[in-house]
């Protein structure tokens, strides 16, 4: 696949999906990574060659890990080259120690990293004014959680397996995932085609990680598949998201306030305030 092919790709989902439209203000959650870097530079190519009336805003969380302070370099680099404005938040200053917090909770840092960045994402996002938020996901990602949530038969999440998740509370931000049928082999041809500064790997802890160091084995299964099966990867995701509504009606939790922070949650302590609570 061709980075032109790519980018048609993404074109397509935005329209297919109704993932931009004119009056937006959206919000794109940049890590530094080839995902996010693609994911960013097809939304602001996107409106731009479509002449939308759209506001587009990169955030960052600095983690305060190892090499935070190059990773929002490149950030910066990234957002620089589309004319795109970059807010960086540090996690740190807001009195987030994600190391202290894995060693307190005995829980994997890449663990309390997601609910961090999950919780943060969402609430700054809506806090600046945003009515959409977009992930660099991409295709690999979701199967590899389409998998693992039919494996254990959580089929419920497999409702939200689609380029565009509308929020479930009014305080949930509408997700779009412009990369969702795109994998990792295309965005990273893509950044190398287009000459976009990306880190390899953005963070130092996910080489170790098991959830991590498993995920990257069912990507092997996936272009191994690939192999013998010409657009296994293309045409599972493009069943996944039809067959996504027949789980609509699953045990969905309904969302309540966190009695700590305000924010949705499904239990009565939010998990971002209980990993904070010693
Ligand atoms: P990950 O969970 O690390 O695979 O990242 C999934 C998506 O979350 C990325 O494609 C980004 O859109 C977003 N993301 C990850 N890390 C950060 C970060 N430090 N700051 C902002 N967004 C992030
Ligand atoms: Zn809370």
């Amino acid at each position: 696949m061709e980075s032109d092919a790519v980018r048609k790709r993404v074109f397509r989902t935005i329209e297919k999906y109704g993932l931009v439209k004119n009056g937006d203000k959206i919000c794109i959650a940049l890590s530094g990574g080839k995902d996010s870097a693609c994911a960013l530079f097809l939304l602001a190519k996107y409106v731009e060659e479509k002449n939308i009336e759209c506001e587009i805003m990169a955030l960052h969380l600095n983690l305060g890990l190892g090499e935070s302070e190059r990773v929002e370099d490149i950030c910066k680099e990234q957002a620089a080259r589309v004319g795109v404005k970059l807010e960086s938040v540090s996690v740190r200053e807001l009195g987030i120690d994600l190391r202290e917090i894995a060693r307190e909770k005995k829980r994997a840092i890449c663990s309390v990293c997601g609910v961090v960045k999950r919780y943060l994402l969402n609430r700054l996002a809506r806090e600046k004014g945003c009515d959409k938020l977009a992930t660099g996901h991409n295709m690999d990602d979701f199967l590899v959680f389409f998998f693992k949530n039919l494996l254990s038969k959580n089929y419920f999440w497999i409702s939200k397996f689609r380029p565009k998740v509308e929020g479930a509370h009014e305080k949930v931000v509408c997700r779009i995932r412009p990369l969702f049928f795109v994998g990792n082999a295309e965005t990273e041809l893509f950044c190398r085609e287009n000459a976009i500064p990306y880190l390899q790997s953005p963070c130092p802890y996910s080489r170790t990680d098991v959830v991590k160091v498993r995920r990257r084995k069912w990507y092997e299964m996936l272009y191994s598949c690939e192999r013998f099966q010409r657009n296994f990867r293309y045409n599972l995701a493009r069943s996944v998201v039809e067959m996504s509504g027949f789980f609509e009606r699953g045990e969905a939790k309904e969302f309540r306030e966190c009695r700590i922070c305000g924010e949705p949650t499904n239990r009565e302590i939010c998990a971002f305030c209980r990993i904070r609570l010693s």
